[in-house]
């Protein structure tokens, strides 16, 4: 059967460079949406408790009450709740109109859009979302922001910075005014943490570097991160390809000489999407991939038992004209996932 195995001292690795970056494992909140970036949401969050992370962010509350025994603190992005949840939970404000649709005592954390125009409230309704949120009775935990270009070098990163220091200072202000508890504030993801050598804040959220990929442009800083994750499929038969013969959907592989080809179990069906059949894409042990990519299958030179399809999707990403993030969200949860120790 195909596989997707995670390399548990590759995910360590990372996970100790963004510790230290930030400043401590309590400082890191680990990013497990969609599945945790492709790589299975238990198999993640049990490793990542062990190495000592005790916060998560996810995208909804079902994400989060899959793992609520693994985490003291869950951040959910979008999704807003219709019965009372664990106190641990921290539901997202996206809009004002969201502060009447939560029950009172609820934990929130206030997204602020300072840039991104997606979602959150605006930077001039956070007087009015805090005392929203104080009639209402809603515990505010955090304030917090999303960088849209932290990736590239370009002024966007800095007005959005200079923008959420405003907006910390304000939240600050109408807190004390209130009396209400301190609260949190964070805004950095993956390449926002590398972008400056002293983070302040309370904590980062961090998804893409902890599964070993950054795609920061140069001439910004990379950190030395590892893959995690690699895909795997198995033999399902082995047949001699004639001289002439073609292979797969449209027959756009023609054999020159007779060759022994060989089909697996992984399909775009599974997350491993079509490959332009003029692109050369060869598997981890040299072979070749012949042909189109089927639903359920694939057929690659050779007559291997297993073959690695890839343990870095930087080069499959460049090859689909897509991002790393992309390919590893599409891979379906029914792929077995297995912790390997290496
Ligand atoms: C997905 C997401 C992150 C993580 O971003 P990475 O670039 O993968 O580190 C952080 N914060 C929010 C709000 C997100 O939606």
């Amino acid at each position: 059967m195909a596989k997707i195995l995670l390399n548990k001292s590759n995910f360590f690795h990372n996970l100790a460079v963004c510790s230290d970056q930030a400043g401590g494992k309590e400082k890191v909140s680990i990013v497990l949406k969609d599945n945790a970036y492709g790589h299975g949401l238990l198999e993640i969050a049990q490793m990542a408790q062990e190495f000592g992370i005790t916060k998560a962010v996810v995208r909804t509350v079902k994400e989060a009450q899959k793992i609520e025994t693994f985490f003291t603190q869950i951040l959910i992005l979008a999704d807003i709740p219709t019965t009372t949840l664990a106190h641990s939970f921290h539901i997202t404000i996206n809009s004002l109109e969201d502060i009447d649709k939560m029950g009172a005592g609820a934990n929130i954390a206030i997204k602020v859009d300072t840039g991104m125009h997606r979602h959150g409230i605006l930077p001039q309704e956070l007087e009015a979302c805090i005392y929203g949120a104080y009639r209402k009775e809603l515990n505010i935990k955090s304030v917090f922001m999303h960088h849209r270009s932290a990736d590239t070098l370009s002024s966007e990163y800095f007005w959005q910075k200079d923008l959420f220091k405003g907006i910390v200072e304000d939240s600050k202000k109408i807190c004390a005014k209130l009396n209400l508890p301190e609260i949190a504030f964070h805004s950095s993801n993956s390449s926002a943490l590398f972008r400056n050598n002293n983070f302040s804040e309370e904590y980062c959220r961090i998804g893409i570097a902890a599964y070993g990929y950054l795609e920061n442009k140069s001439p910004l800083k990379v950190p030395n991160l590892k893959p995690v994750l690699s895909l795997h499929a198995s033999k399902i038969s082995t047949r001699v390809l004639s001289s002439g013969q073609r292979v797969g959907y449209g027959g756009t592989f023609t054999a020159k000489e007779d060759m022994s080809i060989s089909t697996y179990d992984i399909g775009y069906a599974d997350g491993f999407m079509r490959i332009d059949p003029s692109v050369n894409f060869t598997v981890k042990g040299g072979e070749s991939l012949l042909g189109r990519v089927s639903m359920d299958n694939i057929s690659v030179s050779g007559q291997s038992d297993e073959i690695c399809l890839f343990d870095d999707v930087k080069e499959l990403a460049n090859i689909n004209n897509t991002i790393s993030y992309e390919i590893l969200t599409s891979l379906s949860a029914d792929i077995k996932r297995q912790i390997v120790e290496d």
